[in-house]
């Protein structure tokens, strides 16, 4: 079986960026990602915030610029799959995949990110490919001037909606508070645009209507009780993220959303197992903090990785 110094789990930015550091450290490492490489920034229509980039930069230019920095690294094998398993003790991980022979790794830095949580109406998968979608970079485009409904008010709800302003005909936003969380610029943004984007705050989605596809929704007011339909032929929910461990050993220590805790080093409860980005337990998931953090990661692996031979 074939051995690697590190075992790097995700293209995002915290994988991307521990696969550069521990290669440019002499280690050998492979970097496995099941989709593309990006990650999440693949969902971002515009970064504004990351530095280097005073007039933002599309998400999937920065995604093709991170692949970029992964071409003709030495010591650096990719492949595409899921890892399926990590079992083992530090220096001595077994990993399987959902293609592909088992490895060995001595050091395991888990990039895996989150994934769109549900919104948990009935219909909601049948109907998930057919009006209903977690992404409206990818679907957004397939609503032009139509009437669609988001979900959500946090960054990613209130970002999404702007973008969608310029695609389709009008947008329903439903938030279950009575205030949105997202950032404030956005906010300013969205109150700029009432013609366009109606606000239904205080209200939850209750059911998902149509045959085939998406036609309509209904909404519950949680004050008043008052239902409502509305027509609409997508849903974009954006409701939170869920941590991706399944695959690791059920003794990793997780706070009681499920994320991976870490010390700043970003060390796991398990020795050799470390992780980094949105997957760890922590308070700001951005893409500097998840790069910021497959830098120390890889660190931290290097020094233990040190140790190991010492
Ligand atoms: C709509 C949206 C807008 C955003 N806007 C901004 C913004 O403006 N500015 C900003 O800084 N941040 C933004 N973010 C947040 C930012 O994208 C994330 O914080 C960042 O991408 C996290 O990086 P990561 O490497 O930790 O994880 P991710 O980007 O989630 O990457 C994880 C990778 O791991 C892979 N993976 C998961 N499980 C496995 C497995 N078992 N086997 C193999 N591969 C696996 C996934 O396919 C994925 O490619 C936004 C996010 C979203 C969704």
């Amino acid at each position: 079986m074939k051995t690697y110094d590190s075992l790097v789990i995700g293209e995002g930015p915290a994988g991307v960026t521990a696969a550069l550091y521990l290669c440019r450290s002499g280690c050998s490492v492979l970097l496995v990602e099941q989709m593309t490489t990006g990650g999440q920034i693949l969902q971002t229509s515009d970064l504004d915030n990351y530095p280097g980039y005073p007039h933002g930069i599309k998400g999937y230019e920065l995604a093709d610029l991170f692949a970029a920095h992964l071409e003709g690294l030495a010591n650096l094998e990719r492949l595409t799959a899921s890892v399926t398993q990590v079992t083992g003790v530090a220096g001595d991980f077994t990993v399987n995949f959902s293609q592909g022979d088992p490895i060995k790794a001595r050091t395991v830095l888990v990039c895996t990110g989150a994934k769109h949580r549900q919104l948990g109406v009935q219909r909601e998968q049948e109907l998930t490919g057919h009006g209903v979608s977690y992404c409206a970079l990818c679907d957004g485009n397939f609503f032009r001037n139509k009437d669609v409904a988001v979900v959500g008010g946090g960054n990613a709800a209130l970002e999404e909606s702007l973008y969608l302003a310029n695609i389709v005909s009008k947008i329903h936003l439903i938030h279950r508070r009575d205030a949105f969380r997202g950032r404030k610029v956005y906010q300013d943004r969205l109150l700029s645009q009432t013609d366009k984007i109606q606000t239904h705050l205080s209200c939850v989605v209750e059911a998902l209507h149509g045959s085939k596809d998406l036609e309509g929704i209904t909404i519950k007011n949680l004050n008043t009780n008052a239902t409502e339909e509305i027509a609409c032929e997508a849903i974009f929910i954006y409701v939170g993220f869920e941590p991706i461990t399944t695959f690791l050993p059920e003794t990793l220590k997780k706070d009681p959303a499920g994320f991976i805790i870490t010390d700043t080093e970003m060390n796991s409860s398990i020795p050799g197992i470390f992780a980094a980005g949105d997957i760890r337990s922590k308070s700001c998931r951005q893409v500097i903090t998840a790069a910021g953090d497959g830098a120390t990661a890889a660190q931290a692996a290097f020094v233990f990785l040190e140790q190991l031979h010492a």
